[in-house]
């Protein structure tokens, strides 16, 4: 049996992670699972699942969730707080991290996971965002292994030779466009944030939800994608693919072109990274291409989508300018999301924050945390401005 800790175990890619494990019960145990401050979802999750230990990043909310476990006699431990989250990353008798927390929250827990040597299945790309080249060499020093969840990361991964980038000379990372693809630029000012959640093809979380309208999630797959494959920005391009059946693509010197195909179902890349080497079953229903009929592909429209060219310029500077990006989206984002800040506005903050904080070299873990700090609290700043 192979322990296993889900990080944001209430989420999209979590519940997605318990179903596929749902169908493999010799194989995986589950030790911890933890969320933010749900605490139906997760009580509901600790009954059915009965893992060792239940972390709510918030104090009140693991407080209930350890009274009403207690009321149903359940053995469940509840702790609370980051260095909770990090505890369950880092036990002995875990040796998978799911890291499927949203934003900058699940950095440290990734790390922690990183430190002890774990295999670590990576949805939380804000994590790699933020922290680049200290998270890698943390992942290469402990002898940790990262598996790419993002669907379009896992696709380059499974396409990619087994020294990273030999003979390859571009990737082809696929977007589907978002819910906005085909709206005119000029009715982007109004757009609610009920719209931009209704993402096309994919039922995810609200956050990566608007990067998607956005696309900054595009742009901070741009970052996860030279991070994990030792690539550079310029051997990167986005490829809008409106069906999402391509994931991605990986082109090779002598004009091969390798792609990964599915249906737009996470539990694919899932069951990928939880099995690997060897496959899986992981419940999606077989790729039809009959019924798919065909396969479109566009330009991006980058005066339409800036958010994009920030991330690529972003990435070319180099250092905390990563991090100072993925902290200014994570404030305007959520602004949007609570309806005081207009959809067209997102860039413009993260734009105006980047000006005014220059990134520096990312040499340790405190720089890093510092200059999100600094963002975080300028782009708030800004965002109140523009109300
Ligand atoms: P979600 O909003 O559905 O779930 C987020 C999870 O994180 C929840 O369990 C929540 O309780 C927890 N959480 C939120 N804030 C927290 C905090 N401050 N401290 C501790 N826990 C916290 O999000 P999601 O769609 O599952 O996405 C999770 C991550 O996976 C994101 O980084 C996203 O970019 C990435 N991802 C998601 C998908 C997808 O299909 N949903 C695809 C690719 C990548
Ligand atoms: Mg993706």
């Amino acid at each position: 049996m192979t322990g296993i800790t889900i990080l944001g175990a209430t989420g999209s890619i979590g519940l997605n992670t318990l179903n596929v494990i749902k169908q493999h019960p010799q194989k995986f145990e589950v030790i911890a699972l933890t969320a933010n401050k749900q605490v139906s979802r997760l009580e509901q999750l600790c009954l059915e699942w009965s893992p060792r230990y239940a972390v709510m990043a918030d104090a009140d909310a693991a407080e209930q969730l350890e009274q009403r476990l207690k009321q149903q006699n359940s053995p469940v431990k509840v702790l609370s707080g980051t260095d909770a989250l990090s505890f369950v990353s880092s036990l002995d008798e875990v040796s998978v991290i799911m890291a499927a927390i949203v934003g900058s929250a699940g950095l440290l827990p990734a790390l922690a996971a990183a430190k002890t040597g774990k295999r670590i299945l990576l949805a939380n790309k804000e994590a790699l965002v933020m922290s680049g080249q200290l998270f890698m060499d943390a992942v290469r020093e402990n002898g940790a292994e990262l598996l790419p969840i993002d669907s379009e990361h896992n696709a380059i991964f499974q396409c990619m030779p087994a020294v990273k980038m030999q003979g390859v000379t571009r990737i082809l990372l696929t977007a589907s466009g978002g819910p906005f693809r085909t709206t005119p630029i000029e009715q982007l000012d109004t757009v609610t944030p009920e719209q931009a959640v209704a993402h096309p093809n994919w039922n995810m979380g609200s956050k990566i939800s608007v990067d998607s309208a956005t696309m900054m999630n595009k742009g901070l797959e741009v970052i996860e994608a030279c991070w994990l494959f030792t690539a550079k920005p310029e051997q990167i391009e986005v490829v809008i693919h409106p069906q999402s059946i391509i994931h991605s693509l990986v082109e090779y010197v002598d004009g091969s072109v390798l792609a990964q195909l599915g249906n737009p179902d996470m539990r694919t890349p899932i069951a990928h990274g939880l099995a690997w080497p060897e496959r899986m079953s992981s419940g999606v229903a077989s790729l039809n291409l009959f019924d798919i009929a065909r396969l479109d592909f566009e330009a991006v429209d980058f005066q339409k989508f800036p958010c994009l060219q920030l991330a690529y310029d972003a990435m070319l500077a180099g250092g905390t300018s990563s991090t100072i990006l993925n902290a200014a989206n994570e404030i305007a984002v959520q602004a949007f999301l609570e309806g005081t800040l207009a959809f067209t506005k997102i860039p413009k903050i993260i734009e105006n924050t980047l000006s005014q904080i220059t990134g520096r070299i990312a040499t340790s873990l405190e720089i890093i945390l510092e200059d999100d700090k600094q963002a975080r609290h300028l782009a708030t700043q800004i965002v109140n401005q523009n109300i």
